[in-house]
């Protein structure tokens, strides 16, 4: 028997046509790519975003089209986001920190049509137009003052080209399983993979998202996402912030420390989310110059793992509660989320930290399990390594196009490729990519656990571990550590700093320091790259 409720499907543009009726006048707030600020509301933003819709369908772009979007996190993204979606287009994200090749291979795969793109990336995609196949027209993000001077084909100015339209518009009710967005994986090996989310998965994701337990949006927040809207849709935060009228606050290409600081104090910023390398500038940054955090009540952390050092720098110091998440690109992307229980926010301060290092428990919609390499279920009792698997309503079913074959399993599980403990009270721990991990003698070692150790130590900047092979063990674990300025830390001084932290079989082999680190496109250390730098190592004893 069916039930008898409504159908009201789960679309995009609901969001944002409930914005606007229900918080109006709440404001989106940018810091621009042209450097003032700019403030507008859900209101405006709504009828912007029908007005984009509008042109879009005076273009001549067919539900199913791909648009791309090469921007920062600004106002005029987050309608297009709508507009695009909202008419029946799919808005396909691309990260502008990729490498030539991909951008050049992600816009062609996708089949794009229409670019818009920030002023900051003009050149760049002037130098690349002509492998670029498929795209007709770039709008470019500005007004007709800033416009710059272009060889782009069939350049047009974004702002004329909006403001042409009347936002006299009525959303299509279209099918909740519509794409809505696509957005590319950095994979580190192959090509880029293109996740298709629908119209149902991106409003499902935010629902759950903006839970007390998961972002804790609500009205009375103001939020501002630093992690970028091309990355895995900015955590679906703008989706939430909308969803539940909270003040939005957007840093355009601002990442700086002190660009990060105005804006929290000047907008009275509550919460924020990032990746770990951002939070590295924005602590030195107080550091620096004696400022606080007041106000903020809690910053979101993922991406990466967030070390226990960085844990106890925001609590202890700033007296803002870290909320450590993970997830990835395929899963929309929220997976988990180290929210304290009833029993562990009273622990003390120390053991709470320690456990924040894990990245949390999953959310409503998201099935997790470890398993071995033969799919067998591995118990959760905080100790027990294995492949993370996952499966629910916003995790991709396959990449599109087909891509890489089958990802799910024959019962339907993804994964990961993330290797990871569940403890007794169901709290994930990432112990590494399955690719990452260090195999010395049969046992696993953790890169990220020994990474997080070493930049414990405060003369250490950042630090990156690989597998490097060993005659005896298979692999033993290298350390390459980039110091603070000014410092140094010999491979004794490490080892000894790391002996009460890690298994004493676990002690890397060597430690060698570099000026830098490669990182991938989304803030990722480049293991790929690191191994070939490194290759034919040889081990002080080995
Ligand atoms: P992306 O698709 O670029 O978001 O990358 C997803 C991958 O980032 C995951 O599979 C993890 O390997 C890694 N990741 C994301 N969040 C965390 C976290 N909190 N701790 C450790 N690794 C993370």
């Amino acid at each position: 028997m069916l039930g008898l409720m409504q159908d009201w499907p789960l679309l995009v543009s609901k969001i944002i046509e409930h914005a606007a009726v229900n918080h109006g006048d709440v404001e989106i707030v940018t810091k621009t790519v042209e450097g003032p600020i700019h403030r507008y509301t859900y209101a405006d933003c709504h009828l912007r975003a029908k007005k984009v819709a509008q042109a879009l369908e005076r273009y001549g772009i067919q539900p199913g089209d791909r648009v791309a979007t090469l921007a920062w996190n600004t106002y005029r993204h987050v309608e297009l986001w709508y507009g695009i979606s909202g008419m029946g287009g799919v808005a396909h994200t691309i990260n502008p920190r990729l490498f030539k090749d991909q951008i050049i291979y992600i816009a062609n795969h996708a089949e794009d049509r229409v670019m818009f793109l920030d002023t900051s990336f003009v050149s760049m995609i002037e130098e690349y137009q002509d492998q670029m196949k498929t795209i007709e027209t770039f709008v470019i993000l500005a007004a007709e003052e800033h416009m710059p001077e272009t060889s782009l084909k069939n350049a047009i100015c974004y702002e004329t080209w909006v403001e042409a339209e009347d936002g006299d518009y009525d959303w299509p009710k279209l099918d909740e399983n519509d794409a809505a967005g696509l957005c590319y994986t950095s994979g580190t090996t192959g090509n880029p993979k293109g996740v298709l989310y629908s119209n149902r998965s991106n409003v499902l994701m935010s629902m759950v998202a903006t839970g007390r337990d998961v972002l804790g949006n609500s009205s009375w927040e103001v939020i501002m996402p630093v992690v970028p809207m091309f990355h895995a849709n900015a955590w679906g935060i703008p989706y939430g912030t909308a969803a539940v009228g909270a003040k939005l606050v957007l840093n355009g290409p601002h990442f700086d420390g002190e660009t990060l600081h105005d804006l929290i104090e000047q907008e009275e910023v509550t919460s924020t989310a990032g990746v770990p390398t951002i939070w590295l500038g924005l602590l030195n940054y107080l550091e620096e110059t004696g400022k606080r955090l007041d106000g903020v009540k809690s910053v979101l952390i993922g991406g990466s793992a967030a070390p226990l050092s960085m844990i106890i720098a925001f609590e202890r110091d700033y007296g803002v509660s870290v909320r450590h998440a993970w997830g990835m690109t395929e899963m929309s992307p929220l997976g988990t989320i180290g929210a304290m229980t009833r029993e562990t926010v009273k622990w003390p301060d120390e053991a709470r930290w320690e456990l924040k290092c894990k990245q949390g428990r999953a959310i409503l919609g998201v099935e997790m399990k470890i398993a071995d390499d033969d799919g067998n279920l591995l118990p959760r009792d905080g100790k027990t390594f294995g492949h993370l698997l996952v499966r629910g309503p916003w995790i991709a079913s396959e990449y599109f196009r087909g891509e890489g074959g089958s990802i799910l399993d024959a019962d339907g599980w993804f994964d990961s490729g993330d290797v990871a403990t569940i403890d007794e009270r169901g709290f994930m721990q990432i112990t590494d990519r399955a690719k990452d991990v260090v195999k010395s003698g049969g046992e696993w070692i953790s890169s990220i656990e020994l990474e997080n150790a070493a930049v414990g130590h405060p003369d250490v900047a950042e630090a990156a571990v690989i597998g490097v092979p060993h005659p005896k063990w298979s692999e033993r674990p290298l350390l390459i550590i980039v110091p603070q300025e000014g410092k140094s830390v010999d491979r004794a001084e490490m080892r000894e700093f790391l002996t009460d932290k890690v298994a004493k079989w676990w002690l890397p082999d060597d430690v060698v320091t570099v000026d830098e680190l490669p990182h991938t496109a989304t803030g990722k250390i480049l293991k790929t790259e690191l191994r070939k730098q490194f290759e034919g190592y040889k081990l002080p004893d080995a």
